[in-house]
């Protein structure tokens, strides 16, 4: 395929260049080769960005736009990327390294499930009226935040930025989007479907370029009203850090290290199933993967076998292939971080039972890897590996689990296998996660929502609760004398 994306910046529905002129190169992690080429955003870039989201925000016709025309356009978006979805899935495929059963599977359906669920929400945002003392009539007013500046991540490039313009557009924000460096082109190709859908003249711009020039540009720009990110825990302090000069409002949605349970009572091959959708699906570059699997002591010797055995039957390889289970980590810099949290736990006394080494001697493939002899003290039990590296711990009982469990600084995600219901409402409450999983994992809707708890952020994206983040209340007195 062909990579002829416009590789540009877009403001005010214009596609320029950046005003130094520089470029940067995209690479394919499948291959290590270059892809093409996209117009590197600056601060100046920013600038000009941000100028337009703000005319279009106090002036243009997005502001006198009924909500229902709002949600028509995003309804349009969610059409027009599904009449290109198989276009697109193979564009995300060949920047991120993700296989094409996952993009096409996954990816393209969330995403537009996303646009077309705010498409519908956005005629549905309004205001209460307030019963209060005295002779007046009070009302609320649900106003949109103002200009938004959005930085995503590589691991989900077109998704994360449907999570984050489908709530912006349908309470009537403007965007500046900051894709990430790895993988910019799909936000790019959503730029143009969302030309093509009408979107009104620096509603959306999208200046791709890099976090410490680009991204911290967009935090600090005085006239950005709140900053949306998804990325690592640290980039989000420093972000959290720069959105204070101006006290602007942040939400996180940032890593984590989620327990995946499973008690001796559970389906064991469902749960197999589960533990491997758990860290290998997006080659375990995922937030909520679960990384940390808790096995009830006396199925661990079973469970890690029957485990080892489908693992060591995973396709790994090129990402185009359907029949691929596992493609490409995105880069080399997280190539090399995982092997190196591989060395990590061994060194620290954890042992391989598979994998543990690259896939291929081209591009940027990890095998699926299990480590056993895990305890929840160790540098891989606690850092974000980010990779297809599962952690095997055993557990004694509820209350061992339990402790270990949330012995943790993240709090994004848990999944639960068991056949007791009672047991899995009670762990439910009892874990600190934004989402938690019964009997299934890595399952996501656009009307459910998603974030986290402790060091993995604040805020909820997806839902009606994300209209929180996008939108400020407003009080209305009447006097009634
Ligand atoms: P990252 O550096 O946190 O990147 C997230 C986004 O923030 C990117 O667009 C990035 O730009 C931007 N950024 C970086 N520094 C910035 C700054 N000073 N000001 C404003 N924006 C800034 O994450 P990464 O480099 O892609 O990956 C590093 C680690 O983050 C991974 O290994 C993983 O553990 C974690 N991660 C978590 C998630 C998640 O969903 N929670 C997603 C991706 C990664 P650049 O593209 O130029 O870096
Ligand atoms: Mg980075």
């Amino acid at each position: 395929m062909q990579v002829v994306k416009p590789g540009k910046i877009l403001i005010n529905n214009e596609w320029c260049e950046s005003q130094s002129g520089k470029r940067f190169d995209v690479i394919n992690p499948a291959t290590e080769l270059k892809l093409t080429d996209v117009a590197e955003g600056d601060a100046a870039d920013i600038a000009r960005a941000v100028k337009a989201a703000r005319q279009a925000f106090e002036s243009g016709p997005w502001k006198t736009m009924s909500a229902r025309e709002r949600g028509r356009i995003l309804n349009r978006v969610a059409l027009l990327l599904d009449k290109h979805k198989e276009e697109i899935a193979e564009l995300e495929t060949l920047n991120n390294g993700k296989p094409i059963h996952e993009t096409r599977n996954a990816d393209l359906p969330l995403s537009i499930e996303t646009f077309e669920y705010y498409g519908g929400l956005a005629d549905k945002i309004h205001g209460d009226t307030i019963p209060v003392n005295g002779n007046f009539f009070n009302y609320t007013l649900r106003e949109p935040a103002g200009v938004v500046g959005q930085i995503i991540p590589w691991n989900f490039p077109l998704l994360m930025a449907a999570w984050k313009l489908g709530p912006a557009l349908a309470t009537g924000c403007t965007v500046v989007l900051k894709p990430a460096e790895q993988t910019p082109l799909t936000a790019l190709r959503l730029g143009e479907i969302l030309l093509e859908a009408g979107l009104p003249a620096g509603v959306v711009n999208i200046v791709p370029g890099f976090g410490p020039t680009a991204g911290a540009a967009l935090v600090t720009h005085p006239e950005v009203d709140k900053i949306a990110f998804t990325g690592s825990t640290e980039v989000g302090k420093t972000v959290m850090q720069l959105a204070s000069s101006h006290l602007k409002r942040v939400s996180l949605e940032l890593g984590g290290k989620a327990p995946n349970i499973v008690f001796a009572d559970s389906d064991i091959d469902a749960a197999v199933n589960g533990a491997m959708r758990g860290i290998f699906f997006n080659q375990g570059e995922v937030c909520c993967a679960g990384s940390r699997l808790f096995l009830e002591e006396r199925i661990h010797d079973e469970f890690l076998s029957k485990l080892k055995t489908r693992v060591e039957k995973m396709v790994v390889g090129n990402p185009l292939d359907p029949q691929t289970q596992m493609g490409a980590q995105v880069s080399e810099e997280q190539f090399r971080k995982i092997l190196g949290y591989v060395e990590k736990g061994k060194k620290e006394g954890a042992k391989v039972v598979t994998g543990g080494s690259p896939a291929q001697a081209t591009g940027y493939f990890v095998k699926p890897t299990i480590l056993e002899g895990v305890n929840n003290e160790m540098t891989v039990a606690r850092e974000e590996i980010f990779g297809p590296v599962v952690c095997a711990i055993p557990f004694k009982n509820h209350d061992h689990l339990v402790h270990q469990a949330n012995d943790t600084v993240y709090g994004l995600s848990a999944g639960i296998w068991t056949r007791d219901i009672g047991k899995a409402h009670r762990l439910a409450k009892e874990i600190k996660a934004g989402t938690i999983w019964v009997n299934c994992y890595n399952c996501f809707d656009a009307a459910s929502p998603f974030g986290g708890f402790k060091q993995s952020g604040f805020g909820r994206e997806l839902g009606k609760y994300a209209l929180e983040l996008y939108t400020q209340v407003k009080s209305v007195w009447v006097s009634l004398d």
